[in-house]
């Protein structure tokens, strides 16, 4: 097969997946297929940067329309799917976990189902070589103590409806692998931040909150703790794991900058401080409130990323202040991306309280 691939790219127009179409567009000679069902979480403008490209096309569909999708399969003829469209923000799930169940565990049955009629079709050396790449989270091993780090071989133990609905769709690719013989792979990567965040996740939310002069709300006493990872490391590492990872395999990817929830918080005000000044709000950390604690709320996540290192040669660029730094950055100068989905989609309010 030539180096040129034709790659379909499931949820491309969320946070991480349009991050992902960004790099293939930009670093490879690769094509790509957008497959996104424009839920509230999915935005047409985070994929602008891309959208004239002749190696770019989108097609708006539900993965759980499984005709939908063998047609677009047999239309698309694809190489590689990578599958990241999903429901994903755990205070939802807590608030309406049948639409977790739905997209994330029958959509990803659906997909998978019309992966395999497609690749039994395919003539041998395509199908020695076609991956199907399932991107889940580090949520699935459920919540580590104050040691100790996820790894590929840590048994699942979700606690959240949005982490069992994950766990699940995991099973399901592992075992269309060992019972069928889809050529998978997976990858469970820690917890993502950068441009084109939705603002109901933490490090937007903190970041709009504090420019606006509202309220930053964290939960608890903010002492949980997680391993951010810039999304444009998190797209570069799994490009390589779509491309170039061991089938039947799952790659771990975190870039070991842990952080508390507090910590997260003072340093986006420290930033927002500096880059838009206001004598009226300064400092910003006296704006922070601590509320009641997301019900079943995991203490800690942290990733040991030694094999996709060591086998794929992956390695993060940005740290935990050199990204947010860029993300700050981001969110001053791209007002109108962000200003309409908070004035007419999300405005802030507090999700997943039963
Ligand atoms: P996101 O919510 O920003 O984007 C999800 C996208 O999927 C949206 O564009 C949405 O329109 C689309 N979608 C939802 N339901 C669909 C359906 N039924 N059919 C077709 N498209 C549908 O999510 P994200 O943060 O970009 O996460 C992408 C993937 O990565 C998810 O599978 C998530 O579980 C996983 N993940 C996320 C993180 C993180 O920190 N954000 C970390 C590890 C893994």
């Amino acid at each position: 097969m030539s180096d040129e691939k034709r790659i379909l790219v499931t949820g491309g127009a969320g946070f991480i997946g349009s991050a992902v179409t960004r790099e293939i567009i930009r670093s490879t000679p690769h094509r790509v297929l957008v497959v996104d069902k424009l839920t509230y979480a999915g935005c047409l403008e985070s994929l602008e940067p891309v959208a004239n490209d002749a190696r770019y096309g989108f097609k708006r569909a539900d993965i759980v329309d499984g005709d939908v999708m063998r047609a677009l399969f047999d239309e698309f003829s694809p190489d590689v799917v990578m599958h990241l469209a999903a429901e994903s923000h755990v205070d939802r799930s807590i608030d309406g976990p049948g639409e977790f169940i739905r997209t994330n565990v029958v959509g990803t049955f659906s997909l998978l189902q019309a992966a395999l009629g497609y690749w039994r079709g395919l003539p041998q050396a395509r199908r020695d070589s076609f991956r199907f790449h399932h991107i889940s989270t580090d949520e699935v091993f459920g919540s580590l103590g104050p040691e100790g780090f996820f790894s590929e071989t840590t048994a699942y133990q979700p606690t959240s409806p949005y982490s069992a609905s994950k766990a699940a769709s995991d099973h399901l690719v592992m075992a269309w692998r060992h019972t069928y013989g889809l050529p998978t792979v997976l990858s469970n990567c820690s917890n993502n931040y950068g441009p084109y965040h939705f603002p109901e996740k933490l490090i937007p939310l903190m970041i709009l909150n504090a420019l606006e002069g509202r309220k930053l709300p964290v939960y608890g006493a903010g002492a949980n703790v997680r391993d951010w990872l810039y999304v444009e490391d998190h797209a570069r590492a799994l490009l390589s794991v779509a491309t170039r990872g061991r089938v039947g395999e799952s790659y771990c990817i975190g870039g070991h900058n842990e952080k508390s929830n507090l910590e997260v918080v003072r340093g986006v005000c420290a930033l927002v401080d500096e880059l838009a000044p206001d004598p009226a709000l300064a400092p910003r950390e006296n704006l922070i409130e601590f509320v009641s604690d997301r019900p079943g709320h995991d203490l800690r996540y942290a990733i040991d990323p030694g094999k996709i290192g060591d086998d794929l040669g992956w390695r993060p660029r940005e740290t935990f202040e050199s990204g947010l730094r860029r993300t700050v950055e981001w969110y001053l100068s791209n007002r109108g991306w962000w200003e309409r989905i908070r004035s007419r989609v999300y405005g802030g309010e507090r999700l997943g309280v039963i």
